[in-house]
Order: C-alpha cells, then sequence, then structure tokens
C-alpha cells in the first residue's frame, strides 16, 4: 500500500519512503509551557497522532520524539522582548520553573485525554543544555556564529540554501517584515543560538555560558535560543537524519528554516527528509487566541458538555492542510457524528449471529464491502492524511448496514477495530452492552408487542428509556441506542 504526503521540502506530495525499513524516525515540535494548550494548538496534535496510527498501520514502527519547549521561546520571533516562561512567571507570582510544570502537565494530561499515542520521547529544552551548547561549539569552530551584546547568534548568509526551505525572499520587503531588525545583527534574518542574561538581570532560568563559546573567554549567564533545543534535540535522540519532523505552518519560514540551518551546519547531512505542517485552526477567518475571547482549551470544552473525542472528531473533518474552522456549531455537528457512529458500533452487541451464521453471511455483498471497507480506510488515511475522505468512507460504510439481521459480526467489529486503530476515536471503548436487566426489558417488550399489547410495551419502552437507552423499532426488528 502506497503511502504519500505533502513535503515542504520538495513541495510536491511524495511517495515515503524511510531511511530503514518498517522504522519511522519522527520529531514533532511540542508546545511552549507558558499557559494552556488552545483548540488550534490541540488540532496539530491531533493531526500528528493520526500520521502515528497512519505509518503504524502501513506496518511502520514509530520513533518518535516530541519536546517541550519550557524556556528561550521569545515573545518575539526576532530574538527579542522577554522569555514566555519568565513572563507567564511573572503574570502568575511563580518561578518559571514551575509555570513550566504545571502546564507541562497539563498538556500530558490533556493528551491523555484526547487519547494521543505518547511519544517514545518527550524531552524538555532544559534537560538538554549540555547537547544545545555543544552545538553552538560545533557552529562556532564552522564559523556559522558571531557573538554581539546580547548573545551568539547565527549568521544564515553563510548557509547558502537559507531561503529554499521557506521560499523566502530574503532581499525584498519579505525579509523586513518578519523580523524587526536588530541594528548589531549582519543580517535580518540572523537568530540568536545563545542569548546573554541581561546585566543586572537575575532569571529563574540560567546558565553559564561556557568561556571557550565567549570572544573575551569571560564566562556570562545566558539560555538558549528558541531554535536550537529542537536541533539538538532531534540529533542527539534521533541521529543527524529525521524521516519525518512536523510542526504548524507558522514554523515554516523562521523556526523550521533556522532548525535547518543549524543542524545542517553541523552535521553536513539533510536534516529530516519529509517536513509536513498542519495549517492553523481560526474561528470565523479570525486568529484563535486567548486575548480575542475564542482561545478555548480542552477544560473549556469538557465544561461546555463536549468530550475531547468530539473534538478529535471535528479536527478530523478538515485536512490537516487546509485552514480549520472552528465554530460551536461545527463542533456540535461532529459530535452528532461521533454519536450516530457509536450508535452504529452498538449493532456489533445486536447480531446474535454465530460462527456458522457469520460463514452463511460472507457470501454477502454488504460482508465483503465491510471488510473491504478497512484496507480503503487504510489507504485513503495514506493518501496525505486525507481525514475527510476517510470520515466519509466510514458514513458510507456505515449507511449499507441498514438491516441488523444481515450485519456480519465478524466483520463489522473488525471494520471498527481499524477504525479505532487508525482515528484514535475509541468506538469500541465508549460503547458497552447494554445490562441483562435492559435485555429482558427489551425482549418483554418484544412480546408485548407481539400480542398487540400497546399500552404495556410503551410503559416497557419508558422503563427502558430510564437507562438511557432508547429503542427503535424497524422493518427488520428492533434496535437499541445509546440516549
Ligand atoms: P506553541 O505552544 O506556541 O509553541 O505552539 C504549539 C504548536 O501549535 C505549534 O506547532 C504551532 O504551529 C501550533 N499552532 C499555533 N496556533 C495554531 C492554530 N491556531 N492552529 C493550529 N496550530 C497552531
Ligand atoms: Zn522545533
Amino acid at each position: 500500500m502506497a503511502l504519500r504526503f505533502h513535503n515542504q521540502l520538495t513541495k510536491r506530495v511524495d511517495d515515503f519512503v524511510s531511511q530503514t525499513p518498517n522504522l519511522v524516525k519522527m520529531y514533532t515540535c511540542g508546545p511552549t509551557v507558558y499557559d494552556y494548550a488552545h483548540i488550534g494548538n490541540w488540532s496539530g496534535y491531533i493531526y500528528w497522532d493520526i500520521l502515528v496510527r497512519v505509518l503504524q498501520a502501513h506496518g511502520y514502527k514509530v520513533d518518535r520524539v516530541m519536546n517541550i519547549t519550557d524556556v528561550g521561546h521569545l515573545v518575539s520571533d526576532a530574538d527579542e522582548g522577554e522569555d514566555k516562561l519568565e513572563k507567564g512567571a511573572r503574570r502568575e507570582n511563580k518561578t518559571a520553573w514551575d509555570v513550566a510544570k504545571f502546564y507541562t502537565d497539563n498538556f500530558l494530561e490533556g493528551m491523555k485525554k484526547l487519547g494521543l499515542i505518547e511519544p517514545t520521547h518527550i524531552s524538555k529544552a532544559t534537560d538538554y543544555i549540555d547537547e544545545q551548547l555543544e552545538l553552538v561549539r560545533e557552529l562556532k569552530q564552522k564559523g556559522y556564529t558571531y557573538q554581539i551584546s546580547d548573545g551568539i547568534y547565527y549568521d544564515t548568509s553563510k548557509f547558502s540554501s537559507y531561503a529554499d526551505f521557506a521560499g523566502l525572499n530574503l532581499t525584498g520587503e519579505q525579509a523586513g517584515a518578519r523580523v524587526e531588525f536588530n541594528p548589531e545583527k549582519r543580517n535580518v534574518s540572523d537568530f540568536a543560538l545563545w542569548k546573554f542574561t541581561p546585566a543586572g538581570e537575575k532569571r529563574d532560568m540560567e546558565w553559564e555560558t561556557p568561556a571557550d563559546l565567549m570572544e573575551d573567554g569571560q564566562s556570562v549567564m545566558g539560555f538558549p535560543g528558541w531554535h536550537l533545543e529542537c536541533s539538538a534535540m532531534a540529533i542527539s535522540i534521533l541521529g543527524n537524519t529525521l524521516d519525518i519532523h512536523t510542526g504548524g505552518i507558522d514554523h515554516i519560514p523562521v523556526h523550521h528554516t533556522n532548525e535547518i540551518a543549524q543542524s545542517e551546519a553541523v552535521t553536513g547531512e539533510r536534516f529530516s527528509n519529509y517536513w509536513l505542517h498542519n495549517n492553523h485552526l481560526k474561528s470565523n477567518g479570525t486568529k484563535i487566541s486567548k486575548s480575542l475571547g475564542n482561545g478555548y482549551t480542552l477544560e473549556d470544552l469538557i465544561d461546555k458538555g463536549y468530550e475531547p473525542a468530539d473534538l478529535r472528531m471535528f479536527v478530523l473533518q478538515s485536512h490537516y492542510r487546509s485552514e480549520g474552522n472552528f465554530s460551536f456549531d461545527n463542533l456540535e455537528a461532529a459530535k452528532n457524528r461521533l454519536q450516530h457512529w457509536r450508535n452504529v458500533a452498538a449493532l456489533r452487541h445486536q447480531t446474535h449471529d454465530t460462527l456458522m451464521d457469520d460463514d452463511d453471511k460472507s457470501t454477502d455483498d454488504k460482508t465483503v464491502s465491510l471488510l473491504a471497507a478497512s484496507q480503503a480506510l487504510i489507504e485513503t488515511l495514506g493518501d496525505d492524511l486525507d481525514t475527510p475522505g476517510a470520515l466519509t468512507l466510514i458514513d458510507d460504510a456505515f449507511d449499507r448496514l441498514d438491516r441488523v439481521d444481515d450485519i456480519h459480526h465478524y466483520a463489522l467489529v473488525d471494520f471498527l477495530e481499524t477504525i479505532d486503530e487508525v482515528t484514535g476515536l475509541n468506538l469500541l471503548g465508549t460503547t458497552p452492552d447494554v445490562s441483562e436487566d435492559v435485555k429482558m426489558l427489551i425482549i418483554e417488550r418484544e412480546r408485548a408487542r407481539d400480542a398487540k399489547d400497546w399500552p404495556r410495551a410503551d410503559k416497557l419502552r419508558h422503563e427502558i428509556e430510564g437507562y438511557k437507552i432508547n429503542i427503535r423499532d424497524t422493518e427488520h426488528g428492533t434496535v437499541w441506542e445509546y440516549a
């Protein structure tokens, strides 16, 4: 089965080939832990969770690093302004370490709630300071760095392909617009590898800059620039070349461009063979942010009565490369779709067939199409993570299950297992069978109906509804659903 992805490196959809058969080395730029993740942030992590699931369904083991940015991400991409963590610390009257711990824990809990597969390695920038300093040292020895009053910078003019990844026009206005110009920098696109703690200040997070990295050999306190952590962790944990690197589209022109420049200057090898980027989730065309009042967190949605799985379904309804549009109407539609799917999943408890029945039914076209749907689902997602196409395929397959007495139990369970594996929607885990009491009531109600005792049938229906189960009478018998 073919796997293909849109690759920012080549700007086209490429067939996927890993360096080592059946193994994918993957890196995902993780959260900056100075505040709660909002639904836009989560949308990206949901897409990359699907990527992992699809790779696994295609037979790959995924060795994956996701970093936690707990230091060095400044308020402006121009390496100016405050560190987001130190700013968060002042806002909350805590230390930057406490802020980082609180939001890291919250993020990891959110991952669990959303059912995101845990990366093999979750690594914090502050745990990789030595590795980052070693990269600065190697870049310095190779002549890529220079020192100015506030730090050690990367000279992007020394990396000849710097503009290629994002298609930057460095001589034109684009460069000027990208970053505010620091007059001490040699080129507008140059970025800080290591910043010095400003004189007279004491940061919560700071480390000694080794004297050999300093022009005057005098050690000062400092901290890493944001981009350096990803290169340091990716190379030290996964090796010089990744198979896949992922992040949001905002990372293309600055963060990922800089990761490539640093890493490739040090190793002389390609940093990643495939680069995938999720487009942004917006809300009625506007940016999602706390200050605009639409930066909903997972907890906000839960408080409003939604499940994390509703958000997952909502996100999968759009392709990762197209801009998402959040509204509560759209979330509600996703919730309804999920509820319908759960009721289809519950049909497996109502197909009371034996293995022998299954054999009889296996000649049925519907069975064959259900078994084929599993394969088609994996293939659809393998085509550049076509999640909207995958959901339509599932809807179509479910629509064909119109007669409960006709459903092949094995084929349905097999399909549901595949859906759960590749979408993470956990249909099997969330759709328990009804209790023996309810089963008895359903049978009694059928008897009452057979006896045309309508008042009793009605009374039994109400009793069943008390268990949050609805009864639907179809041409081919009675079906129960979750209320
Ligand atoms: P941050 O925590 O700010 O470092 O961002 C974490 C990730 O979320 C990055 O990969 C961003 O590109 C991504 N991101 C930020 N805003 C959005 C959004 N509205 N929609 C989708 N992804 C986003
Ligand atoms: Zn990164």
